[in-house]
């Protein structure tokens, strides 16, 4: 059954990002996002790698402040605070998870919620919660709504099943959802019945980070699987919340993993970066 894949989608965003990009830079403005990374981890090393080659892709400049992971709390905030008041930073993106020994929670009511591309504040959440447009969304939240955008999808009276509940991917993605007209249930880790709660979705996202968990009997031949789980499976082989080879066969459409959602994460964060530049000049 066809398999969306998440680079064209990713390539759509960033053509159009790159042309307003290059219009901002025209008005002399040249659209910068900033990522902090406390410590050396892996997969944020690699994260960021693939966030800098994206937006170098959409015209915008990157600017790398690592600090040293046995920064104190005090210093991290005045780090932060630094960034936040730069006029030539239109973007911040903060990789996580933090260190045990810093909390992200002071900074989630510093952040200027324009420059917040990756919606850690309150009012970028209240913005999800009232439809209105001039928020972000979680990067990643917002990527499934593009996919479904990209397929045509009308998403008016569908039964959309999200599993996951966090602040980062389910619950902005439900919002999201429900703010396309869709009828949207939220299936988290206290869902009885899994498998029969998700059945009769027109579409489902897996957002749980739980290894191959949505098997054969959660999906029905019209579904539209959309898989944003990140994992590693019993041979160590990267693999989303799907079992895609029990479940794509049975799908009208599904996301693979690696090569789906992922791909779109950052290109929505590219979109964010210009959008704030293009918001903050007003
Ligand atoms: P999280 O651990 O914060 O939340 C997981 C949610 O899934 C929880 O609400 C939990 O109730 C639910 N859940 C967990 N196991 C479940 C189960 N067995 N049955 C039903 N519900 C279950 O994770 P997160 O940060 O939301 O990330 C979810 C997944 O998405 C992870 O695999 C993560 O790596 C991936 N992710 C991908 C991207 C991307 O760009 N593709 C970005 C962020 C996160």
């Amino acid at each position: 059954m066809p398999i969306i894949k998440g680079a064209p989608v990713a390539e759509a965003i960033s053509a159009d990002t790159l042309k307003r990009a290059e219009t901002l830079k025209a008005d002399g403005i040249e659209p910068c996002l900033a990522i902090i990374r406390v410590g050396e981890d892996g997969s944020q090393l690699a994260y960021e790698r693939g966030a800098v080659k994206r937006m170098d892709k959409c015209g915008i400049k990157c600017r790398i402040c690592a600090l040293d992971e046995n920064i104190s709390q005090a210093d991290f905030v005045n780090e932060f605070k630094k960034i936040n008041d730069d006029e030539s930073v239109h973007g911040i993106l903060l990789l996580q998870p933090l260190p045990k020994t810093l909390s992200i929670e002071p900074l989630k009511d510093i952040i200027n919620p324009l420059k917040d591309v990756d919606a850690i504040s309150p009012m970028n959440m209240y913005k999800i919660l009232a439809n209105d447009k001039t928020g972000h969304a979680p990067c990643t939240a917002e990527g499934v709504i593009e996919i479904l955008d990209w397929m045509g999808m009308d998403l008016k009276g569908k039964k959309c099943k999200v599993i996951g509940r966090s602040m980062i991917v389910g619950k902005p993605l439900g919002l999201l959802l429900l703010s396309k007209d869709a009828t949207v249930t939220y299936c988290h880790s206290k869902t009885r019945e899994l498998a029969k709660e998700t059945r009769d979705a027109d579409v489902l996202i897996a957002a749980a980070g739980s290894a191959k968990l949505v098997g054969a009997d959660f999906v029905n031949e019209n579904m539209t699987v959309i898989d944003v789980g990140v994992n590693v499976d019993e041979n160590g082989k990267l693999c989303g919340d799907v079992d895609f080879e029990a479940v794509e066969p049975l799908v009208a459409n599904i996301t693979p993993v690696p090569g789906g959602t992922g791909a779109v994460t950052t290109s929505v964060l590219a979109k964010h970066v210009v959008k704030a530049a293009e918001l903050l000049r007003k």
